[in-house]
């Protein structure tokens, strides 16, 4: 697969194109990205569009990309690649799930966009969930669910149609909504598709993170799978624009083994393979932290009329 055209992008909160001071300029050759470059977390992982931030409103986005058409065909043939470090992934994200009863969450029925093989939709049921719902574009992925789960797992992008309007009072997304291209839209179907007082759980990178104002162009979150990096004040803002109330928006502290934690480190590559090799030979790789790297997440609620 090749792809020789890019497209300009607009700000998504203010709808403009151009408007923007460049951040940093592509690094790439175009010919080069394949289905593996967009598979989760593999090495390297160095390649990235250029990145330009708003004038008028602080967002930073990929400006200019691939097509939504040539996204979706990628997606599509990407390989699941992170089973290992489930567990920890499954914790983190589960801490954040508990924190929505503090929001009075009804637990009927829960969709998660984005759910990979479905480790998440098990922690939700845990959880007490009656009903889940997963929307995954990677076909590879959803071959690993739990066969009960992958009943109520649609191979799609999220899009209108997918389902129908008042059904859901949880949705989430983790690790997904950098990715998307149109994330008003996105939002507006979101808003579609949840019971009136339903919430949104969304975790994602932070631009102005510790990590991310450390590392710059270094940091594993400047990637070619971004097309947009927000900030606390700017992903409150889209959620408003879209007619969400915030109800939370703070720093995760994620739980990661010591071994994928170096594999999230800026080294160069040959001495971050090395030391990945000696965690994953000892027990040191199996060590727990828990550390507020570099995301943040939001509690959105959509109003009761
Ligand atoms: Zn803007």
């Amino acid at each position: 697969m090749e792809i020789s055209d890019l497209i300009p992008t607009r700000c998504a909160i203010c709808q403009t194109d151009g408007n923007a001071k460049e951040l940093y300029p592509a690094n790439f050759e175009i010919s080069l990205i394949t289905p593996q470059i967009f598979s989760a977390r593999r090495l390297p992982d160095r390649f990235h569009y250029r990145l330009v931030k708003c004038n008028t409103c602080g967002l930073v986005r990929s400006d200019p990309i691939a097509s939504q058409d040539t996204l979706t065909q990628l997606y599509n043939k990407s390989v699941f690649t992170y089973s290992d470090q489930v567990q920890s992934i499954k914790k983190t994200y589960g801490n954040y799930l508990k924190k929505l009863t503090g929001f009075g969450v009804k637990k009927n029925s829960l969709l998660e966009i984005g759910c990979g093989n479905g480790f998440f939709l098990e922690e939700a049921q845990s959880q007490g969930y009656q009903v889940t719902w997963g929307i995954e574009p990677s076909e590879d992925a959803i071959l690993e669910a739990r066969a009960d789960l992958r009943a109520n797992i649609v191979c799609d992008m999220m899009r209108p149609g997918v389902f129908e309007s008042n059904k859901f009072d949880v949705i989430c997304l983790f690790q997904v909504f950098d990715h998307i291209s149109d994330p008003g839209g996105l939002l507006d179907e979101c808003f579609n598709i949840l019971k009136p007082s339903g919430l949104v759980l969304c975790l994602n990178h932070n631009i102005e993170s510790w990590s991310a104002n450390l590392f710059k162009e270094s940091s594993p979150i400047i990637d070619i799978e971004h097309t947009f990096l927000y900030s606390p004040r700017t992903l409150s803002l889209l959620f408003q624009k879209h007619g969400f109330t915030t109800r939370r928006i703070a720093p995760v502290h994620n739980i990661y083994d010591l071994s994928y934690l170096a594999h999230l480190f800026p080294l160069p590559i040959p001495i971050k393979k090395s030391t990945i090799n000696f965690l994953n030979n000892t027990s040191f790789g199996k060590i727990q932290i828990s550390v507020p790297l570099g995301n943040l997440y939001i509690v959105a609620q959509k109003p009761d009329m």
